[in-house]
């Protein structure tokens, strides 16, 4: 099973992730095994995952299945929220489900400061990061107010900040003082979830009928052109490669700035500091 050709992004700490994955939430614990396998059949390396997906254990079997080199995969899953303070044991259980040994990257999910727990979170993630079990460290969905604590309280910047972000939210405050920060940011619901007009845009349909490609690809190539990391969910075959197939055709300066100026600080997932879900 050939790897696709996708550039590696070098976070703060010298880790390499493949620019582009798959995403697997909503990915129902009875399709994520076929849903994986077929992603890593047509070449993807990189598969983002988190405890609250429920299907760990589907994504480790299709992972073991494949007989691909663990070294050739980037694994990602995440800390749900009402684990902050058990960090250790619950990370322990994604492993057993995953059926590793260790993860590439580990992330708090959300920052939750109704809770006051993040900074519990994001120190029981240092000490699995000193034990080598997670290769690589970084948080979700948190703002700048949360960054601040994480940073100032522990000395340790976290590698990535896994956001919401599209055409339609963009999210420029907290993607400057990330970049100040050398955070890197993996940009979720990279296609705002299939819930919005968006490929409908002039913006995007122009672009896709200028490079002959679909408003998809002009949405991940926009993402990708600003060096952000991308995981599109999709549980078809084709989708998983239509989606890959970005890195051979850039957008221009013009096409970049109308996608741009489609801004409308439209989320459609939680506000993360209203999310109080555990
Ligand atoms: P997404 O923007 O990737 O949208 C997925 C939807 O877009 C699909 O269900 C499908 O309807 C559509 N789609 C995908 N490829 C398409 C194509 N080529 N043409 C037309 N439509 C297409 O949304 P997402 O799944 O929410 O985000 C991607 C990944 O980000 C998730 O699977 C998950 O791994 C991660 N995520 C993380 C958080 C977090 O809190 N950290 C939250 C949501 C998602």
């Amino acid at each position: 099973m050939a790897a696709l050709d996708i550039p590696n992004i070098t976070l703060h700490d010298g880790t390499e992730i493949p620019q582009l994955g798959l995403g697997v939430f909503k990915v129902d614990p009875g399709e994520a095994e076929r849903v994986v396998a077929d992603a890593l059949a047509a070449g993807y390396r990189h598969i983002d995952t988190a405890a609250i997906y429920r299907n760990e254990a589907e994504v480790g079997a299709a992972i073991a299945a494949s007989g691909i080199p663990r070294e050739e995969l980037f694994v990602t899953t995440k800390l749900w929220n009402s684990d902050q303070t058990r960090g250790e044991e619950a990370f322990a259980e994604s492993l057993d489900k995953l059926g590793l040994d260790r993860v590439d990257l580990y992330l708090v999910h959300w920052p939750q400061p109704m809770f006051g727990e993040a900074l519990t979170a994001w120190k029981s993630l240092l000490k699995i990061h000193e034990s080598g079990r997670a290769t690589s460290i970084g948080v979700s969905n948190f703002e700048i107010s949360d960054l601040e604590e994480i940073i100032s309280e522990t000395g340790v910047v976290p590698t990535v900040n896994q956001i919401e972000l599209h055409p339609l939210h963009q999210r420029r405050e907290l993607v400057e003082y990330c970049e100040a920060k050398g955070i890197r940011i993996e940009a979720w619901g990279p296609l705002a979830q299939g819930k919005s007009d968006l490929f409908e845009r002039p913006a995007i349909a122009d672009a896709a009928a200028a490079h002959a490609k679909t408003p998809a690809q002009v949405i991940l190539r926009w993402h990708a052109q600003q060096g952000r990391i991308v995981f599109p969910k999709t549980v078809r075959a084709e989708r998983m490669v239509e989606n890959a197939q970005i890195f051979d055709f850039e957008l221009s300066d013009a096409e970049m700035a109308a996608i741009d100026a489609l801004d409308e600080q439209k989320n459609f997932g939680s506000n993360p500091h209203e999310m109080d879900a555990r």
